[in-house]
């Protein structure tokens, strides 16, 4: 199982990581990215790629 977390201070709302997500894990609320489905998650590290920001890590548990 994977758990993908979000560091909301260093988030700026683009987007990307929805954009890319294959399992719709994380939405935009309040202008930042936030995980809705974390147990939905499939551990592509794709959202970890794209996030400029340094925003998203994702842990194996
Ligand atoms: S890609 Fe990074 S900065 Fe952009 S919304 Fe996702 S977590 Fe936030
Ligand atoms: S690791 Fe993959 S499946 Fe999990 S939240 Fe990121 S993009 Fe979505």
């Amino acid at each position: 199982m994977f758990t993908p977390t979000i560091d909301a201070e260093k988030c700026i709302g683009c987007g990307e990581c929805i954009d890319v997500c294959p399992a719709d894990v994380c939405e935009i609320q309040d202008e930042k990215a936030v995980v809705v489905n974390g147990e939905e998650c499939l551990g592509c590290e794709s959202c970890v790629e794209v996030c400029e920001q340094d925003a998203i890590t994702v842990e194996e548990t």
